[in-house]
C-alpha cells in the first residue's frame, strides 16, 4: 500500500492537455492519420475478451444495459471489467456507486476500483464532475488510451466497454487499439433508434468487428398486478435484424424502478434478482459468454 497513491484530480487533465491540439475540429483526413498512428490492435494485458456496447442513438439504455450486464456476468462467475468510454457523459460511476479516484501503483498504472464484483474505470472518476468536458478529438483519444492501457485491468474474462452514442472517434480509436471480440448493439424498438443503430452495425462490419447481436431495450411492459404484457411501441426490430443479418439476442422490458436504481447506484439485477428484468440479463449474459468462448 505504501507504493500506492491517489491520483491528483487534475492528473489526467494536465497530462492530456499537454498533447492537445485546441486549434480546430479534426478533419476526416486528420482522423485517418491519427487512426493510422495508433498502435495496431495490441492485446490488453490479462484481458481475454473485449465486448463493446454500442447504440447509435443516446438515451436508449446503453449504459444501463452495460452496467446490469457487467454485474450479471460477475454473478455468473466471470471476471468482469467495465470501462466507461463516454468521456463527455460518463454515467457508470453513479450507476455503480463509485466516487473515489483510482489508486495508482508503482508503475504509474491506475487500479480500477471494484464494486459488485466488477472492476470499473470512467472519466467520471478522474475529472471534476461539476465542470463540463470540452475536449477535441485528439485529447479524447488520448484519454481513451489512458483508460485502456494506463490501468491494471487483468486478469479479466470479459471487459465490457460502454461507448458514447454515435460512430465517432471513440469507436474508431477503440477498434484500432485493442482486439474487440464483439459488439453488442442496444436499441429501443422504434425505427428512429433502429436506423441509427443500423449505421453503428455497418460501421462495425466495416471495421471487421463481429456483431454479437442486438438487444431490444424498453421492449414491453408487464402489469405488476395481473402480469399482462403489453408492447409499448410497435416494434420494428425484427425487420431490422433481418436486414442487418444479425441476431435479436434479448428483449428487455421497460421497468419503472430501473432509473431509480441507476440513480441510487444499485443495479436492478441485484435488487430484484428473480424479476423478469434480471432473468433477461441472465439469458443475455449466457449468450455473451457463449459468443466470447466461441471466439477465443
Ligand atoms: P444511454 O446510455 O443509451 O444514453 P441510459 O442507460 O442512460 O441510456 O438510459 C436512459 C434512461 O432510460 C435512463 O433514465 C434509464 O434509467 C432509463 N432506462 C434504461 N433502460 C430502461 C428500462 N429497461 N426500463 C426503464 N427505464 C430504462
Amino acid at each position: 500500500m505504501a507504493l500506492m497513491n491517489r491520483i491528483p484530480t487534475n492528473f489526467l487533465w494536465t497530462r492530456l492537455s499537454q498533447s492537445a491540439n485546441h486549434s480546430t475540429q479534426p478533419t476526416s483526413r486528420q482522423l485517418e492519420l491519427m487512426a493510422r498512428s495508433l498502435p495496431k490492435r495490441q492485446e490488453l494485458h490479462g484481458v481475454k475478451s473485449i465486448v463493446v456496447v454500442a447504440s447509435g442513438k443516446g438515451g436508449v439504455g446503453k449504459s444501463t444495459t452495460s452496467v446490469n450486464l457487467a454485474v450479471t456476468l460477475a454473478q455468473m462467475g466471470q471476471k468482469v471489467g467495465l470501462l466507461d468510454s463516454d468521456v463527455f457523459g460518463p454515467s457508470v460511476p453513479l450507476m455503480m456507486n463509485l466516487t473515489e479516484t483510482p489508486l495508482i501503483n508503482k508503475d504509474n498504472l491506475m487500479i480500477p476500483p471494484i464494486n459488485y464484483g466488477v472492476k470499473c474505470l470512467s472519466m467520471g472518476l478522474l475529472v471534476d464532475n461539476s465542470k463540463p468536458i470540452v475536449w477535441r478529438g485528439p485529447l479524447v483519444m488520448s484519454a481513451l488510451q489512458r483508460l485502456l492501457r494506463g490501468a491494471v485491468w487483468g486478469p479479466l474474462d470479459i471487459l465490457i466497454v460502454d461507448t458514447p452514442p454515435g460512430t465517432g472517434d471513440i469507436h474508431l480509436s477503440l477498434s484500432q487499439n485493442v482486439p474487440v471480440t464483439g459488439a453488442l448493439l442496444i436499441s429501443t424498438p422504434q425505427t428512429a433508434a433502429l436506423e441509427v443503430a443500423s449505421r453503428g452495425a455497418e460501421m462495425y462490419k466495416t471495421l471487421k468487428i463481429p456483431l454479437i447481436g442486438l438487444v431490444e431495450n424498453m421492449s414491453h411492459a408487464t402489469c405488476p398486478n395481473c402480469g399482462h404484457t403489453v408492447d409499448v411501441f410497435e416494434s420494428q426490430t425484427e425487420r431490422f435484424v433481418e436486414k442487418l443479418n444479425i441476431e435479436l439476442l434479448e428483449r428487455i422490458p421497460i421497468v419503472r424502478r430501473v432509473a431509480e436504481c441507476s440513480d441510487s447506484g444499485t443495479p436492478l439485477v441485484l435488487l430484484e434478482s428473480e424479476s423478469e428484468y434480471a432473468k433477461s440479463f441472465r439469458r443475455l449474459g449466457e449468450r455473451v459468454v457463449q459468443f466470447v468462448n466461441k471466439s477465443s
